[in-house]
């Protein structure tokens, strides 16, 4: 015991984030070092905040209905919801995910959005400290988490988001540009905005182009449509954020993940018996036997391919940077 007190003693360190690339971070101002302890708890207390809104655009938009008014309601009985009530995570866990009105159920998601808003609010943070790159990814970060729970629950990428996404990531693209974009373009002398904004549009270009191309291959082959316009969209939006090589990466992990986790979840699906009535009813009608027409349409299940785009990002704009790469995205700074 001792002994393992003595570690725990020792584990108690300054929070210290050296930097690679020097850039100025308003952290690092001598005077301020002893409010680091508490920043990455405010990230996290803005981001429940933010991941509050991010309900609210997530289950209006797709229905059409502003998002700025009227006030929250319960979905089922329309009783506005009170501001106490209205607390991020511990509303939900103080109501036992139930209305206080009418006591029917109130989804998990809501809770479950806020407090991951809130994590990767503070996974920005030790990524990119307080610098423009870090506001850059927390609107990216809340983009993205609009579209993987929108996709999840309609199957739909809001034209909103994307349109919306793909204007802040140019305009970021004006002042955050690759260090260490290829030497094609830099051999045209350009100035750093301009090849932040080919850096992006490329992205847009390629991630949109190489994804459109995916979804029309598989029509030709499987004869129905595997993929709608809306990740095709999603992507264009993407590559404004990441770039050529950002975006790039994204659809390479984000078309294994989903052919991963999608044949995981068709075998699922099918143990778990997926519609087995429909495959009984189909059998009676002399269309083959029960086993292999639950397969069949275990097989149809559409999966939300956006979300897999979307988690690919997450791994791409976080990851990446930590796992032997600070420079990816050309902004990366922190190297614990
Ligand atoms: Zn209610």
């Amino acid at each position: 015991m001792p002994a393992l007190h003595q570690n725990s003693a020792e584990v108690i360190v300054p929070v210290r984030h050296p930097t690679r690339i020097a850039r100025r971070r308003i952290e690092d101002q001598p005077g301020l070092w002893h409010i680091r302890r508490v920043i990455p708890f405010f990230f996290f207390l803005f981001g429940i905040v933010i991941g509050s809104f991010l309900n609210v655009c997530i289950a209006r938009i797709p229905e059409g209905i502003s998002i700025v008014s009227p006030g929250s309601k319960c979905p089922r009985c329309n009783t506005p919801i009170k501001p106490y009530d209205n607390i991020p995570v511990l509303g939900w866990l103080i109501l036992r995910g139930k209305c206080r009105n009418c006591h029917l159920p109130i989804s998990p998601m809501y809770p479950i959005v806020e407090f991951l808003t809130g994590a990767l609010f503070v996974l920005t943070y030790y990524t990119y400290g307080i610098t423009l790159p870090t506001f850059k990814y927390l609107i990216f970060a809340c983009l993205i988490m609009i579209l993987i729970v929108t996709d999840i629950r309609v199957r739909i990428l809001p034209d909103a988001i994307n349109a919306f996404g793909f204007g802040i990531g140019l305009a970021f693209a004006t002042r955050i540009f690759p260090d260490n974009f290829p030497m094609l373009i830099r051999v045209g002398q350009l100035p750093s905005w301009a090849v932040g904004v080919l850096d992006a549009l490329l992205g847009a270009a390629f991630g949109s182009f190489l994804l459109w191309s995916a979804a029309a291959l598989y029509k030709l082959v499987r004869k129905r449509e595997g993929m709608g316009m809306g990740d095709v969209k999603m992507m264009a939006m993407v590559g404004t954020f990441l770039g050529l090589r950002g975006s790039f990466l994204t659809i390479l992990l984000g078309t294994l993940l989903g052919s991963l986790l999608g044949i995981a979840l068709i075998v699922v699906l099918f143990l778990f018996g997926w519609k087995t009535d429909l495959a009984h009813r189909a059998s009676r009608r002399g269309l083959g036997d029960v086993s292999s027409l639950r397969w069949t349409i275990a097989s149809q299940y559409q999966l939300p391919l956006g979300s897999f785009l979307g988690i690919a990002c997450f791994i791409v704009v976080y990851g990446i940077p930590w796992f032997g790469w600070p420079s990816f995205l050309g902004s990366t700074i922190l190297r614990p």
